[in-house]
C-alpha cells in the first residue's frame, strides 16, 4: 500500500511538504491513541510521517511495530528515526537492515541524548559518537535510503557556539544527509536566520522547520528547558493569562501564525510535532486549506 518515496525527491517537486511526527506509545492505550490520530489525519495526506526512536534504544521494537502499521495499514510514507544510543555499530546495521527489508525508504539519523542521569554523551564500546557517523554508515551500507538529520536553529545545547554546531551540521550533510528537520522554535526569525547561516556555510539541502503546537505553559517550559529553545515573552504571557483548558488554543493559534508566516516566505514545507494528538494538527491543516 505504501509508495516508498525518497523524501529528497519530494522536496525536488518544489511544492511545500508537510509532515507529522509520532512517538512510539508506552502501552496499548497509547497505541490506540496514536492509531486514532493517524486515522484522523490521514485524509490530509501528509507527504510523510516520522516516528521517533526512544531514549536508550529501548523502543527498537515499538518504533518498528508502529512504523510498519503506519506504512502498511495507513499507506503513509514513513520515516523511522534511529539513534546511536546504546547500540553497537553491528546492531545499528541490523536495525537498518530490518528497516530496509521492510520497505522503508528514509531514515532520520540521530545521535540521541545521553542516557538519563548522564550529562555527556559517551558512545558504548563499538558504538558511534556522532550522528555524522550514523549518516556515513547508512550511506556506505544502504546507499538507497534517504536520510534526514536534526538541525538546531538556536544551536544544540551541548555545542559551545552556533558556528561550531554549523560546522558539525555541514559534516552531517557532507556525509550524505538529504535534508534537515529543525528542532522546535517559536519565532520564525530564528528559522530564517538559521537558513541564512546554513546557506553561508554551504549547507545546500532543504531545511524543514519543525513546529510544536504548544498545549500548556508547563509543556512549553519543559520543552524549552530541555532543548534550550527561546520562548517569546508574548507567547508565555498569553499562555499564563489563559485558563488551562484554553491554553491549547493559544498554542495552536501561535503555530498557525508561524505556519502562515513561513509559507509566505516560500519554505520547503513544515513538520508538525503532533505528539500523537490530532486536535492541533487538524486545526492547523483545516485552516491552511481555507
Ligand atoms: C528533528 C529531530 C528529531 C529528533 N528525534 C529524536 C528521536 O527520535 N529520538 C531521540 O532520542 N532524540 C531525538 N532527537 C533529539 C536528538 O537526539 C538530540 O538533540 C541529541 O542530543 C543530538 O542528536 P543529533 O543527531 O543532533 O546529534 P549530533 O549531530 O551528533 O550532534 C550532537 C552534538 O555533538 C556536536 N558534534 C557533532 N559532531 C561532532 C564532532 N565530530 N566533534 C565534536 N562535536 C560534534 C554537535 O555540534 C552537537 O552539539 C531529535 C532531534 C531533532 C531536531
Amino acid at each position: 500500500m505504501s509508495s516508498c518515496i525518497s523524501i529528497s525527491e519530494l522536496f525536488s517537486l518544489g511544492k511545500p511538504l508537510f509532515s507529522l511526527e509520532f512517538f512510539p506509545p508506552k502501552n496499548d492505550a497509547g497505541g490506540e491513541k496514536l492509531l486514532k490520530t493517524a486515522s484522523t489525519l490521514k485524509p490530509y495526506n501528509p507527504d510523510f510521517v516520522s516516528i521517533t526512536y526512544g531514549a536508550g534504544g529501548g523502543t527498537r521494537n515499538t518504533t518498528m511495530k508502529y512504523a510498519r502499521i503506519l506504512k502498511n495499514e495507513f499507506g503513509f510514507e514513513v520515516m523511522p528515526h534511529l539513534t546511536c544510543v546504546g547500540h553497537t555499530q553491528k546492531e545499528l546495521l541490523e536495525i537498518l537492515e530490518d528497516f530496509s527489508s521492510e520497505g522503508f525508504s528514509n531514515i532520520m539519523a540521530l545521535r540521541g541524548d545521553p542516557p538519563k542521569g548522564e550529562v555527556q554523551f559517551r558512545p558504548i564500546k563499538n558504538g558511534l559518537s556522532h550522528a555524522t557517523e550514523l549518516v556515513a554508515l547508512i550511506r556506505e551500507y544502504f546507499p538507497q535510503l534517504g536520510i534526514g538529520v536534526g538541525g538546531y536553529p538556536e544551536k544544540h545545547p551541548e555545542s559551545p557556539t552556533k558556528e561550531k554546531d554549523l560546522i558539525h551540521l555541514k559534516e552531517k550533510v557532507d556525509a550524505g544527509a538529504d535534508f534537515i528537520t529543525t528542532q522546535l522554535f517559536f519565532d520564525n526569525q530564528v528559522y530564517f536566520n538559521f537558513v541564512y547561516d546554513c546557506q553561508k556555510a554551504q549547507i545546500q539541502v532543504p531545511v524543514l522547520p519543525g513546529l510544536l503546537p504548544v498545549q500548556s505553559v508547563g509543556q512549553i517550559q519543559r520543552f524549552c528547558k530541555m532543548c534550550e529553545a527561546s520562548l517569546p515573552i508574548q507567547l508565555l504571557n498569553e499562555l499564563e493569562n489563559t485558563d488551562e483548558d484554553k491554553q491549547p488554543k493559544v498554542g495552536t493559534d501561535w503555530a498557525k501564525k508561524q505556519v502562515k508566516g513561513l509559507l509566505e516566505k516560500g519554505i520547503p514545507g513544515f513538520h508538525l510535532y503532533a505528539l500523537n494528538q490530532s486536535e492541533a494538527s487538524l486545526e492547523i491543516l483545516n485552516w491552511i486549506r481555507k
